[in-house]
């Protein structure tokens, strides 16, 4: 797929270099495992305010008596985008990563893509809802290397939700580069459309365990060999 000339290129993590599998068949698991450990020495004021926070608002968690791997588990399972539970499974995954039990996991055509992209002089960041210290730890310890020597920056959603044309706006400042020079690729047309607003080209990453997108206007790709830039 060829694109306009592009001085950037913005990549999603989840469904785009690295398969959604990872986060939900490796990560997820991984820290749901080891929250029972984490627990045993770990600073737990926040998780029982949120816990507190969530009686009062008469969301039936598990009692804090039953003990704080129990409300964990609850977080998890609902998938709560809780800071909490953020912190701990960041910190579970930062041991996990620097012991070598973790290592991240990203399609085979990113690292040839990341390189050829370098030899293009293209600058190259990643946004993604994941915080930056996860994101650099994925890239740092692939099965291909440490990608991070091809990462000039990183954003996650303290810059703002991936679904606000603004975000990408703030981003494109960030590149020191025009949006319009700017390629976003994502597996979510809601974030790809949020990005073409701000002025940025896009393209939709279709890979294997995806989830199916609405329809829209965005060009596919199934593999980063598809980008010509
Ligand atoms: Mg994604």
């Amino acid at each position: 797929m060829s694109v306009m000339p592009v001085r950037g290129i913005l990549l999603d993590i989840e469904g785009t270099t690295t398969p959604i599998a990872f986060v939900y068949d490796v990560l997820f698991p991984f820290a749901r495992r080891r929250a029972v450990e984490y627990v045993k020495d770990a600073d737990l004021t926040e998780l029982k305010r949120e816990h507190e926070q969530d009686v009062v608002a008469g969301t039936n968690p598990p009692p804090w008596s039953a003990g704080p791997v129990q409300y964990i588990h609850w977080l998890m399972d609902k998938d709560r985008k809780s800071t909490a539970l953020k912190n701990i499974q960041g910190k579970i995954w930062l041991e996990g990563y620097e012991s070598g039990e973790l290592r991240g996991e990203v399609f085979p055509d990113v690292a040839p893509a990341l390189e050829r992209w370098r030899q293009s002089h293209i600058d190259v960041r990643i946004f993604s809802s994941g915080s930056v210290l996860a994101q650099r730890l994925l890239f740092s310890t692939t099965t291909a290397g440490d990608l991070t020597k091809y990462i000039k920056g990183y954003f996650d959603t303290t810059t703002g939700p991936k679904g606000d044309p603004s975000s990408y706006r703030t981003i494109a400042d960030a590149f020191h580069i025009p949006a319009g020079d700017i390629l976003f690729i994502s597996d979510v047309s809601r974030e790809l459309d949020a990005a073409r607003s701000a002025g940025m080209q896009t393209l939709l990453c279709v890979r294997p365990g995806n989830h199916p997108q609405p329809a829209n206007t965005h060009d596919t790709i199934t593999s980063f060999d598809n980008v010509v830039v």
